[in-house]
């Protein structure tokens, strides 16, 4: 169900977006997705199909997924590594001095409509 919350956001978005814009229908929207997010593509295209459905300026609108990679930083060393290989230990110097730079998001990276 947290990828259906994440669908309406994304629908209240986009709704604000064509009223912004004077769009009556949108075709299409990529969204990038945080390897570390917790959102599994697959329930939120099939979430997306199910409520896009119901709604007049969605209406057949296809949803493109592309993973966004995840980044720890190491303030140990300094370095960037990536998040799902090595997890909190630093690699390179074996610090545990890290944080997360960027995976966890979810974005809208592309919207797509017809004159
Ligand atoms: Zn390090």
């Amino acid at each position: 169900m947290h990828e259906l919350g994440i669908v309406y956001h994304i629908i209240d978005t986009l709704e604000q977006v064509a009223k912004d814009n004077e769009l009556t229908h949108i075709d299409s929207v990529t969204m990038e997705v945080g390897e570390v997010s917790a959102v599994i593509p697959d329930y939120l295209t099939d979430c997306w199909a199910w409520a896009s459905g119901k709604n007049e300026l969605l209406r057949g609108c296809r949803m493109e997924v592309e993973p966004l990679p995840a980044v720890t930083h190491c303030d140990g060393c300094g370095e960037d590594y990536p998040t799902v290989a090595h997890g909190r230990i630093c690699p390179h110097c074996g610090s545990e001095r890290t944080w997360l730079v960027k995976g966890n998001e979810i974005n809208i990276k592309e919207i797509s409509v017809s004159e």
